[in-house]
């Protein structure tokens, strides 16, 4: 019974992430980093609790400071988010809501909605947060090499796409990426959670566009999934417009540990370094263990691998793996049901999922 729910509610279905095993399995289903974060972490962390007396600071001055320093920008046009998870949600709210700042909404004296692109397969709560912000999306289908059509995004009145991007891990150049936010009218929302496994980031060309938003976690290059920090990096102007709807959500955006273990992280620069080269290293014996194997990859930029199966099947592999004790994941979409995502563990974890995977190839 959903008596009391507003249509909205009725509309919509809760999102299921990737299981969180109770028992000990090897976890490569929800892209978290294989380290633990930088030890300076729980530091900062002990240290804030003993002033937890005291409201947070709303604007987060310190960690948008290190933030800023850490990208080559102005804490200005830093804002920071639980995740980038409410981080996107509230780009949605500021730019693309119908009636909002941005350039979505009605042409203008019609009728007619002007439209975000986005690629069909992209990041799955793209489409959740356009339902519940009642955004027109325009679904532009990625190329047949599983490459976002560049092309096919341009013109959009608004575009959000993931570079590199999930679940296919591919990145499009930073001169393709300038080519869309170029020949976008309203804000290109460039979601960079994985950009850190990869050369290529969009940040530079935020002083050249006003139009563009990128998105950052510290969930995936920091090993910080559970403490939830995102933030956007943005021309000041579109910071002012994500400043108006948080106040409406939550005046206290980020939590005074958060605050202070991000901080920390994004100051030990030298640490995240190492390990995200850890991962790239383990990525590239990854794929050539596979390729051995006869499995084909995506060329990953990311911390994951999509790889692609035939017989059996991707689903039939990743329920094999799962009796094994191994975790990855599988998604039904038409263009993705032929392959299963891979997160990149440690070389240790990728030896027993490569040696689970044998077994089931040569049964
Ligand atoms: N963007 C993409 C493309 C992701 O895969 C994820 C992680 N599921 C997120 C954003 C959200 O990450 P978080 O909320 O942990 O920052």
């Amino acid at each position: 019974m959903k008596e009391f729910w507003s249509e909205k509610a009725k509309s919509l279905t809760p999102y299921v992430a990737g299981e969180q095993p109770k028992e000990k399995l090897v976890k490569l289903n929800t892209n978290e980093n294989a380290y633990p974060p930088s030890p300076r972490v729980a530091e900062a962390i002990a240290q804030a609790a003993g002033a937890l007396r005291l409201y947070p600071d709303p604007d987060a001055h310190r960690l948008r400071a290190a933030i800023a320093e850490y990208h080559g920008v102005r804490p200005e046009q830093v804002f920071c988010a639980n995740g980038s998870d409410e981080a996107l949600a509230l780009c949605y709210a500021a730019f693309f809501q119908n009636g909002a700042a941005g350039a979505a909404g009605w042409f203008p004296g019609t009728s007619i909605p002007r439209r975000v692109k986005t690629p069909d397969v992209g990041y799955s709560f793209y489409p959740v947060w356009a339902n519940l912000f009642d955004v027109p999306l325009e679904i532009v289908p990625l190329k047949e090499d599983y490459s976002v059509d560049v092309d096919k995004m341009c013109g959009g009145s608004g575009m959000i796409l993931a570079n590199p991007n999930a679940p296919t891990s591919i990145a499009l150049s930073i001169p393709n990426i300038e080519k869309i936010i170029q020949k976008t009218d309203g804000v290109a929302v460039v979601d960079e959670a994985y950009a850190p496994f990869s050369r290529a980031t969009a940040i530079p060309l935020v002083s050249k566009y006003r139009n563009l938003a990128v998105v950052r976690t510290l969930s995936k290059s920091h090993s910080l999934a559970g403490l939830r920090v995102g933030y956007v990096v943005a021309d000041e102007n579109l910071i002012a417009a994500l400043q108006t709807v948080k106040d409406s959500f939550n005046s206290y955006p980020l939590d005074m540990l958060a605050q202070a273990g991000a901080e920390a992280a994004v100051r030990d620069a030298d640490y995240c370094r190492e390990v995200t080269g850890k991962i790239v290293e383990t990525r590239a014996y990854t794929i050539g263990e596979l390729w051995k194997l006869g499995i084909s990859t995506l060329p990953s930029d990311a911390n994951f691998v999509f790889a692609r199966f035939h017989d059996p099947s991707a689903e039939a592999v990743f329920a094999a793996l799962r009796e094994r004790g191994v975790l990855v994941r599988w998604f039904s979409g038409k263009r993705t049901r032929n392959f299963l995502r891979i997160t990149i563990g440690t070389r240790e974890e990728m030896d027993l999922f490569l040696s689970a995977l044998k077994e089931i190839l040569c049964k």
